[in-house]
């Protein structure tokens, strides 16, 4: 089977294996894990940011964010099919008593200029704007990825308006090496930014919430109160520093398999369009097929995809797809007759 349903399905590599197994280890609770400290170190110097906080998931540490940045009856602006909305059950409102603006994006990219008209104004009938969350890559986009130039508007506005920014970063080292930012540039834009390590960086478990230290101080105690208070997590640690060291630069690979997984699809007759593939993430819209028919017919065929809706399928590229998995690929959809 070539499993393209998730970047998250990556195991550890060898190579990864032996640094969890030779991990430095104590009691993080304490304070006291060497490896947790020095990834929380190393990724919040990435990104420009004073401290990080290493948590279980990307929706732990995305809910601790909107915990942090606001407090109960605020209201979070963000996309309609932001993850922190759509996929994290309803967190918002039960971890953080928030409301929530959603605004309609270009493929989940919002503008400076429609956060500025739902801020609300300073009057009893409204909820307080406190939190503005953006995410790149977008998920929901088909993995497209923001405009830096775009981010630093959104920025001014919030800046000016009194209101936090949150990245949902869960993909952004896909989004960086796609664009050539640099991390730092982004860190700048963002009081909190959420990044996982479980996604096509290939470690096992683990995220990292970033902020300035008076921020993760609180975010620490919230993991606490959120279960998520955590002992000898220097084993995951090391796999998600291994991550770091080893596994960006290879996101381009992935990418180039995920384009051309694309270019295949968007030739099908059973395809109707293929969204521009920016990054790892493939979503196709079916033809004259419905989406869950069309997942069966690929994995009939050796070939594992989601349905991304009722007329849509998802496909990623990620680590455990080699290049040679990638051209199987590309000639099973080449033969398929539906
Ligand atoms: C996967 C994902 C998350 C959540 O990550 P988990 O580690 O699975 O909890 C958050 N945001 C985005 C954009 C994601 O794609």
């Amino acid at each position: 089977m070539i499993d393209l349903r998730s970047d998250t399905l990556t195991k550890p590599t060898p190579e990864m294996l032996d640094v969890i197994l030779s991990a430095e280890v104590g009691d993080d609770v304490f304070g006291e894990d060497p490896t947790v400290n020095h990834l929380e170190e190393k990724i919040a110097a990435k990104f420009g940011h004073e401290a990080a906080l290493f948590c279980v998931s990307a929706t732990m540490s995305n809910q601790i964010a909107i915990r942090v940045n606001t407090s109960p009856q605020d209201e979070v602006i963000c996309d309609k099919n932001a993850h922190i909305y759509k996929y994290e059950g309803g967190g918002m409102m039960a971890n953080s008593h928030v409301s929530v603006r959603l605004l309609d994006g270009d493929r989940g990219r919002i503008t400076a200029a429609q956060i500025q008209e739902n801020i609300n104004p300073d009057n009893v009938h409204f909820p307080r704007t406190k939190l503005v969350a953006i995410e790149n890559t977008m998920n929901k986009g088909g993995g497209c990825c923001y405009n830096l130039k775009e981010v630093q508007k959104i920025r001014e506005i919030c800046v000016g308006n009194n209101l936090r920014t949150h990245l949902d970063g869960a993909r952004i080292f896909n989004a960086l090496v796609a664009s050539g930012e640099s991390a730092l540039d982004w860190g700048s834009q963002f009081d909190t930014i959420s990044i996982c390590f479980s996604k096509g960086l290939g470690a096992p478990v683990g995220s990292a919430l970033l902020g300035s230290k008076e921020t993760i101080d609180h975010a620490r105690r919230v993991r606490k109160i959120f279960g998520g208070g955590w002992r000898q997590a220097g084993y995951l640690a090391a796999a998600c520093n291994y991550a770091l060291d080893n596994h960006i630069d290879r996101l381009k690979e992935d990418h180039i398999k995920a384009s051309e997984i694309g270019k295949c699809l968007a030739k099908r007759p059973f395809i109707k369009e293929v969204i521009p593939v920016e990054t790892n993430i493939i979503i196709a819209e079916c033809e004259g097929v419905e989406a869950e028919k069309l997942v069966r017919i690929f994995r009939d065929h050796g070939i594992l995809c989601f349905t991304f809706s009722s007329t849509q399928i998802r496909l990623v590229t990620h680590l455990d797809i080699s290049i040679d998995q990638m051209n199987d690929a590309v000639t099973i959809i080449n033969a398929m007759k539906i």
